[in-house]
């Protein structure tokens, strides 16, 4: 018996050329459009979040907006600094509410308070161990010149006998606010330092 075969399934050789060829036209035209780039949200990110500044502008910012201050509190303006640091005056604001009970994690010390002789080479000793850049504020007259004991033999006449002094806050006691006036000064002082300076 003779088998049958259907020819309307078989496609000559100019009908598969133009199937094939339809196909690569097809393909060809989707495959024009431009390909997304992946990054491009960045310049939508960059344009948002980059600040041009100096590195001293930011060295300082990040330095006067943190000073971590060294527990010396000798006498009584202590009680001043310590109310300056409570909730109505809030040293916080300035990052500065951690009392370090470590000079290497300070670098402020604020001299509160009558400095003896016999004290002195300890304060001292806190001082040398303070991390560099470091400051210092003479808060009250006994810590700026010895106050009302300069002539005992036994005071010292100010905290800058034996350390460098950068801002004086007078008073008997000063009060909070005179010293929250005082590291805003000192702030100021750091905003104009130039890093430049410091490398050796
Ligand atoms: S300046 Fe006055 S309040 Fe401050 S430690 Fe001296 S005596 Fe005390």
């Amino acid at each position: 018996m003779e088998v049958s075969r259907a020819r309307e399934y078989i496609y000559s050789d100019k009908e598969l050329d133009q199937a094939e060829g339809q196909v690569i036209e097809e393909l060809k035209a989707s495959s024009q459009q431009t390909i997304p780039d992946p990054d491009s949200w960045l310049d939508e990110e960059l344009k948002r979040n980059i600040l041009l500044t100096s590195v001293d502008a930011f060295i300082n910012w990040g330095r006067r907006s943190s000073l971590w201050p060294a527990i010396c509190f000798p006498a009584c303006c202590a009680f001043e600094l310590i109310a300056a640091n409570g909730p109505r005056f809030d040293l916080a604001r300035f990052g500065m509410e951690i009392l370090r009970a470590s000079p290497r994690q300070a670098d402020l010390m604020i001299t509160a308070g009558t400095l003896t002789w016999k004290m002195a080479p300890q304060v001292k000793r806190v001082y040398d161990q303070m991390a560099e850049p470091k400051w210092v504020i003479a808060m009250g007259a006994c810590g700026i010149s010895g106050g009302i004991f300069k002539g005992s033999y036994a005071v010292v006449p100010g905290y800058n006998r034996i350390v460098p002094v950068d801002v004086y806050v007078p008073g008997c006691p000063p009060r909070p606010e005179a010293l929250l006036y005082g590291i805003e000064m000192l702030r100021k002082k750091i905003a104009r330092r130039s890093t430049a300076t410091e490398v050796k």
